[in-house]
């Protein structure tokens, strides 16, 4: 059978298991803030704990703690690129990006993403397997604890689709957002997600101030089936209505991601459809270079042809901006880290 997986439990049910095990309910509470606040790896660390107890959590529990495999820093802005190895030796990615309101996390949900999008390296090698709990949010830990500087955001936009891993997720963001953990308020919490309806009205429900991004990337279904295999599951409409609900739910503003794709997505004509898709509901475009992958043969749109795409949105009173590039110059997008070291490696067994 697994072993507990002590890092995924909330206090609740970290104290039920520690009181099960015919311990004081207390040594729950320090347990947690050694895990959850003090960020330690070992369960040798943990000095107030008997040694007693910490042998039987050794040999009952797994303690989550990602090795760091590589760490890449931008010369330009700063933006750190880290890979990790979890603990079936998978490969995931996470970002720290660094803005004058704080320090922002971006993490992987999944290994590895079984959604197929045709720009993304996430995707290439499908999908390894989903993240859990622990494994989510000890990618922030890491970061924050070899840093020493705090994190303040956190945004789910690296590798994996995080509503293709819905109940890990929404536990993830429960164990962040917890007042005796790093306490990261729901309110900072960016979810990406290219857009299961049947999850976005589940999410929308539990009226969580959670910001939602829907990777859109095209005004209409015929465009959309070309760039995202979902398309052929759930229309762009389907998708904007799903918004709708989430907004009067959450009150909060969505956020449509839009991938600019040379000669494919990127015209007049499209930015007017998309301006007419979204009219009325209370959103927020970001326009994104697409960022080439080399086993693909995307290019991205020309600066004037983007810029000639936020007028015409702007004009059409939609709020839109392109988005900051960060750590363009060390695999910035999506999965690009994690497919470079794999191949890397693939070459020196080959050799
Ligand atoms: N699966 C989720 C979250 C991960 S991707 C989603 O689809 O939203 C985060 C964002 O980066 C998505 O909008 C994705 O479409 C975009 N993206 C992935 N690869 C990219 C690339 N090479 N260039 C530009 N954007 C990319």
């Amino acid at each position: 059978m697994d072993k507990t997986d002590i890092k995924s439990m909330n206090l609740e049910e970290l104290t039920e298991y520690i009181t099960s095990l015919g311990e004081a309910k207390f040594r729950a509470k320090q347990i947690y803030e050694w895990l959850h606040v003090k960020l330690v790896d070992s369960y040798d660390r943990m000095s107030n704990i008997p040694q007693k107890l910490r042998d039987l959590l050794t040999e009952n529990t797994t303690l989550v703690a990602l090795k760091q495999v590589r760490v890449q820093v931008s010369k330009e802005d700063k933006t750190a690129k880290y890979l990790f190895q979890l603990h079936d030796g998978n490969l995931i990615e996470s970002v720290l990006m660094h803005y004058h309101h704080g320090n922002s996390v971006c993490i992987s949900s999944q290994a590895g993403c079984r959604m197929g999008c045709k720009f993304c390296a996430s995707t290439l090698d499908g999908l390894a397997r989903s993240l859990t709990p622990s494994e989510m949010l000890d990618q922030i830990y890491r970061i924050q604890a070899s840093t020493g500087e705090r994190v303040s955001n956190v945004v789910v936009m690296g590798s994996g689709e995080p509503f293709d891993n819905f109940e890990n997720f929404i536990k993830f963001q429960q164990l962040l957002s917890d007042e005796n953990g790093l306490n990261i308020s729901a309110r900072n919490l960016t979810v990406s997600t290219c857009g299961l309806v049947p999850r976005i009205y589940e999410f929308a429900d539990m009226c969580l101030p959670t910001t939602l991004a829907i990777s859109l990337h095209a005004p209409n279904d015929e465009m959309r089936k070309k760039l995202m295999p979902i398309a052929n599951k759930y229309s762009v409409r389907e998708i904007v209505e799903a918004c709708r609900y989430y907004v009067e739910k959450t009150g909060r503003r969505v956020t449509f991601e839009y991938s600019l794709v040379k000669g494919q997505n990127d015209s007049a004509e499209c930015a007017e459809q998309l301006s007419r898709l979204i009219a009325g509901l209370n959103c927020h475009v970001n326009l994104i270079p697409v960022n080439p992958v080399k086993e693909r043969n995307f290019e991205r749109s020309e600066a004037a042809d983007i810029n000639k795409f936020k007028n015409k949105l702007e004009k059409n009173k939609i709020n839109v901006t392109i988005r900051r590039e960060m750590g363009k110059d060390i695999d910035g997008a999506c999965g690009q880290l994690r497919k470079h070291y794999k191949d890397e490696i693939a070459d020196i067994v080959k050799e």
